[in-house]
């Protein structure tokens, strides 16, 4: 693959389609049902349930759309304050402002690049009705503290698992701790449907209202009656086949990228004691699945972080990624004031090339050209 005329030997990341993914697409265009009925979402998102252990999950267009929804679900709306990371993707923030509410930041920590109580508390105000909570690089956040904050506040939790599919803490499936949780199938994601996403709910009744809101808020027993406003956030069924094949994968996908990350954990530990920069951390009460394997910079060099990406590029065909640019230095959701955590992960973040296949030789030739460049430019 070439990307402005450099050979690309490793992308940061693809969906690997290894299963069952082709013949179910197929079946799926030969039987007519394209669009957003058909059998196939149905298995999907029972293959979902089963996996994590999340009751009746509803399957739609986006991780986004999965935001969006599971946020109205929960009555989040105009006046509301919903507490987001600043150090994540900015769907977080569009899906509260979607609803009329307002997306308050947070910082994270320096080490997990998870929010933290801590950061919660000084988000918190009289108006904060909910917290998202992303579940960043595959690492679970701390949750327990985050959710005997909720209760005592009297806060929703919602839990963003877009990037953390399959991660666990404390044994149990992330996504299946808050009020609500989100998932995202995008072609980067740990399982993929191309586009796609997935809610569950955990209150029965708004889980059915989520459902109807999916496809226009129809009432089920009356057809073309429309109690509520909805929006078109179905699922099609051939994304869904698609994700039927992931899903019989599932675990090949979560063990490959825990062998990725620990491996590039070792063969970049050295990295790590000569202080240059931080790995990410593995608490005993966590198993990530490295959506990503990332690490952080630890320079005051401004510059050096996009050193190494295009050295990395240019020198060894090595597509790395710099981490998310924070939340609060985008226009849209700028508040003036300091986030240093999420500034400082956000300026020396890298995303080393992660997916599923990727071979223990590979693996180690990256992170041999990774300590190389890295040395070299922030030593
Ligand atoms: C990918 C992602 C989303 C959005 O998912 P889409 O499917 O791209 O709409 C939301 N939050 C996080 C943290 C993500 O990584």
């Amino acid at each position: 693959m070439k990307s402005r005329n450099v050979e690309i030997r490793y992308q940061c990341s693809k969906p690997v389609l290894a299963g069952r993914e082709e013949e179910y697409v197929r079946e799926a265009v030969s039987s007519g049902w394209i669009s957003g009925a058909g059998p196939y979402i149905g298995q999907f998102e029972r293959g979902v349930s089963d996996y994590l252990g999340v009751e009746d999950p509803i399957a739609v267009s986006s991780g986004t759309a999965a935001l969006h929804l599971a946020l109205l679900g929960l009555g989040l709306g105009d006046g509301d304050e919903v507490i987001v990371p600043s150090f994540t993707f900015v769907a977080c923030a569009n899906a509260v402002s979607y609803c009329g509410a307002t997306p308050v930041l947070a910082d994270c920590d320096r080490l997990s690049w998870n929010v933290t109580v801590d950061s919660l508390r000084a988000a918190f105000s009289a108006r904060t009705r909910a917290v998202l909570l992303a579940h960043l690089y595959g690492l679970p956040a701390d949750i327990d503290p985050v959710l005997d904050f909720c209760r005592s506040e009297k806060l929703l939790l919602i839990e963003d698992c877009a990037q953390s599919f399959g991660a666990r803490y404390k044994g149990r499936a992330v996504g299946s701790f808050g009020d609500a949780a989100a998932w995202s199938f995008y072609g980067n994601k740990v399982v993929s449907t191309g586009e796609g996403g997935m809610i569950f709910v955990r209150d029965p009744e708004k889980r059915g209202q989520v459902r109807r809101m999916r496809s226009q808020g129809m009432d089920p027993s009356r057809h073309h009656w429309y109690p509520v406003k909805g929006f078109n956030y179905r699922m099609t069924n051939v994304a869904a086949a698609i994700g039927c094949g992931q899903m019989e994968m599932a675990d090949y996908h979560v063990e490959e990228r825990k062998r990725i990350g620990r491996r590039y954990g070792a063969n970049l530990a050295d990295l790590e004691t000569g202080n240059t920069v931080h790995l990410p951390v593995r608490p005993a009460d966590r198993m990530s699945v490295f959506w990503l394997f990332g690490l952080v910079l630890k320079t005051q060099d401004p510059e050096a972080r996009d050193r190494v990406i295009r050295r990395l590029l240019l020198e060894k065909g090595i597509q790395a990624r710099p981490f998310y640019i924070p939340l609060h230095r985008l226009p849209m959701y700028a508040s003036g004031l300091p986030f240093p955590n999420a500034d400082f992960i956000g300026n020396n973040g890298i995303a080393l090339p992660t997916y599923s296949g990727l071979a223990d030789e590979d693996v180690d030739w990256i992170s041999g050209a990774v300590s190389e460049i890295v040395r070299e430019e922030a030593g």
